[in-house]
């Protein structure tokens, strides 16, 4: 085993409760961590759905009964506010920010510069004279933060993808409402607590680049990435709830942890024993289709 003196995270939103495609990811999360000596912490981000406290406790108290246990106590977002304000006053005095006024409509309708890659923002706001950013001051629409990139794409290394090239566009920092973005508070928070490993579901894949990108301006280290398949329901689209029996008291924890262990191939059905049979270069790269009982 190799010791390493970083740490390996689960870090679930608490949208909804976790469905048995969350909680594989927890578990592979948790493989990578311990099979590579790293702790294992958690993160609750909850920027957006602060008021979903029972539904953070319930994620919690679920991964806890599959077995799973972190090092330190949970992390949640919405207690460090200040951290990301921090780290946007100090992107911003190195001139690496500027002030974006546009809507969704707005950038869905600019004009696309030639070879500009499909979902990069189209830089509208980026050059804006001072008479321009003024007329639009005083449209009354409060900015969002944007990130002055100085590169069109990153490229991050992922132990199941290998080398990935993605997209790195003028990404949004600090929204309209005043709320860190997704992209600026994973990257801050896993340079904060220590984090050097970053297992999720490789729906992330593609916003990897962002956050390696940004963490370098940051001067952090860049994590290593393991983006693992997601379960898709059987017409191939995302498992949901409306998919029928997903979440764990739904399924049960026994059939859940075997259903979990026979879709990664381990005779093992508790984390402890998953651990011994550990080979991530023998993981499905494949999505895991999941048909859940009608309920
Ligand atoms: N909170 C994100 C989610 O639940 C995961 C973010 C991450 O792992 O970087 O999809």
């Amino acid at each position: 085993m190799t010791r390493t003196a970083g740490a390996g995270r689960f870090a679930p939103s608490p949208s909804a409760d976790l469905h048995i495609g969350n909680l594989r990811t927890a578990v592979l999360a948790w493989l990578f961590a311990r099979s590579t000596g790293r702790r294992f912490l958690l993160r609750v981000e909850d920027l957006d759905d602060r008021s979903s406290s029972d539904t953070a406790t319930r994620q919690l108290a679920d991964l806890t009964a599959i077995g799973l246990a972190w090092d330190e106590p949970p992390e949640f977002q919405h207690q460090h506010v200040h951290r990301y304000e921090s780290v946007v006053d100090e992107l911003s005095s190195r001139g690496l920010t500027y002030e974006c006024y546009c809507s969704r409509k707005d950038i869905l309708q600019a004009p696309r510069a030639p070879h500009a890659p499909e979902g990069a923002y189209p830089r509208t706001c980026r050059d804006l004279t001072d008479t321009a950013r003024d007329q639009r001051r005083a449209g009354g629409r409060p900015p969002a933060l944007r990130l002055r990139s100085d590169t069109h794409e990153y490229s991050v290394i992922d132990l199941l993808h290998g080398e990935y090239t993605g997209v790195v566009d003028d990404f949004v920092l600090r929204r309209g409402d005043g709320v860190a973005a997704y992209n600026l508070a994973v990257v801050v928070d896993d340079a904060a607590q220590g984090i050097d490993q970053v297992v999720r579901g490789d729906d992330l894949l593609s916003s990897s680049p962002r956050q390696a990108y940004l963490g370098t301006l940051l001067g952090y280290p860049t994590p290593v990435y393991a983006h693992v398949p997601l379960v898709l329901n059987t017409a191939g689209k995302r498992l949901a709830k409306r998919d029928g029996a997903v979440s764990l008291s739904d399924i049960g924890r026994a059939t859940a942890m075997a259903e979990i262990a026979a879709s990664l191939g381990f005779t093992a059905t508790n984390p402890g024993g998953m651990l011994d049979e550990f080979d991530p270069a023998r993981l499905p790269r494949l999505p895991w289709i999941y048909e859940p009982v009608r309920q």
